[in-house]
């Protein structure tokens, strides 16, 4: 059986010294080199013809296990992640669950942050729960505490967000690294809200990276998917195998898609930051506004962990408590006219949510819950004089 045909479209070794932006235009995207297109084309196909029994050419024989689109989007998001490889998947959730069935078997334990993504929390706990996986949450900004929890745990994964999603708390990966690897544990790395142009954790410790490409590497709200990122080629394999086996593959035109994305992501990112550091330090002082919830503040209390694992910014994402409780929050969100009321995050548009129903509903009344009083905010890149005057205005409708 063939393995992952990636060599094809394997360019890393000519960018290995370049920077970001340069990768992010040029990995896995030489011209075609049959027609010379500069942009490589959208292989849409399902198989691929043998020169005789079992010689298929470059490696590839059937959709599910390899495409040259998927392959081309792969070594992109090897290369940004500094990874020995990647594999890409139709969600995020669907690559975190091929990475959990790779690395878990039952009665292995999962220590995640208590605020982690509410879909990662709801796969461990409610689906991995069932197959005797246990999970275990705690503040994992507080590297005493995690110490303390890991250390007792014993687990097989240590997961860790930073930022985290709404509160924004930042984690230390590269302390939290070396006391999981002290206790045998594998690191994971949820790099979604940081994108790799902030944040590269495997430099920072991790063994795996994982996105939902949905967001910044996509940027563009146009396309559902998400990646695996390997710091060596250890699992490599297995987590190939896992792909193959269990078919949560992403289509070629969602991997075209998410490569055409990924070009202008330096830019993209660049432009999130300097947005929401504005807005973020204008909110901060608006008399509205209880607490803005950003990195890049220097109140914030993992400002200083961030300004050191983070670099050029620190994103796009800010989330407020509003003064007034729960009925000024939802009038906040209801009365922007620029940003749009909806879920997800990362998209060129700016985004306006009300987490405790919208993407946390999932985990309102449990100990995960968002304050009712927090809106976030996914700051995009449009003039940053015209958010201001936006969220100004909706914060007057109060
Ligand atoms: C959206 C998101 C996910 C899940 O990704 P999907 O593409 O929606 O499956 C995981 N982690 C974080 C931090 C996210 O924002």
């Amino acid at each position: 059986m063939a393995q992952h045909a990636e060599g094809f479209f394997d360019n890393r070794e000519r960018f290995r010294d370049a920077d970001m932006a340069t990768r992010a235009v040029r990995v896995g995207l030489d011209p075609d080199k049959e027609t010379g297109s500069v942009v490589p084309p959208i292989y849409q196909t399902s198989t691929y013809v043998q020169d005789g029994i079992g010689h298929g050419r470059h490696g590839y024989e059937y959709g599910r296990m390899s495409n040259p689109t998927r392959d081309a989007l792969q070594v992109s998001l090897a290369s940004l992640e500094n990874g020995a490889a990647a594999l890409s998947f139709s969600s995020g959730l669907a690559a975190e669950d091929a990475l959990l069935r790779t690395l878990l078997k039952p009665g292995d334990t999962v220590v995640s942050g208590n605020d982690v993504y509410g879909g990662t929390h709801r796969l461990i706990a409610k689906i991995w729960g069932e197959w005797g996986v246990h999970s275990v949450e705690t503040d994992l900004s507080d590297v005493d505490l995690a110490r303390g929890v890991i250390e007792e745990a014993q687990p097989r994964v240590v997961w860790i967000e930073t930022p985290t999603n709404p509160m924004m708390q930042i984690s230390d990966v590269a302390a939290l690294a070396e006391i999981a690897h002290q206790s045998g544990a594998l690191v994971v790395v949820d790099n979604t809200f940081a994108s790799p142009v902030l944040q590269q954790p495997i430099s920072l410790g991790a063994d795996f990276v994982v996105h939902s490409t949905t967001k910044y590497l996509g940027g563009h709200s146009d396309v559902v998917g998400g990646a695996v990122v390997l710091a060596t080629d250890e699992y490599e394999d297995r987590l190939w195998f896992s792909q193959y086996a269990l078919g949560a593959i992403s289509s070629p035109f969602d991997c075209w898609l998410t490569l055409r994305g990924i070009k202008t992501l330096g830019v993209r990112v660049q432009r999130h930051s300097e947005n929401a550091q504005q807005l973020a330090e204008w909110l901060s002082s608006h008399p509205k506004i209880e607490q803005a919830f950003y990195p890049g503040l220097p109140s914030h209390p993992g400002h200083d962990v961030a300004a050191k694992q983070m670099h050029g910014g620190f994103g796009g994402m800010v989330s407020v408590a509003v003064a007034g409780g729960e009925q000024a929050a939802r009038t906040f969100a209801e009365s922007t006219k620029l940003f749009v009321l909806g879920e997800s995050l990362g998209g060129v548009e700016s985004l306006i949510n009300y987490p405790s129903e919208m993407t946390h509903a999932s985990v309102k009344g449990t100990p995960l819950a968002v304050p009712l009083n927090v809106v976030r905010l996914s700051v995009g890149i449009e003039g940053v004089d015209d958010l201001q005057a936006d969220l100004s205005q909706a914060l007057d409708q109060i």
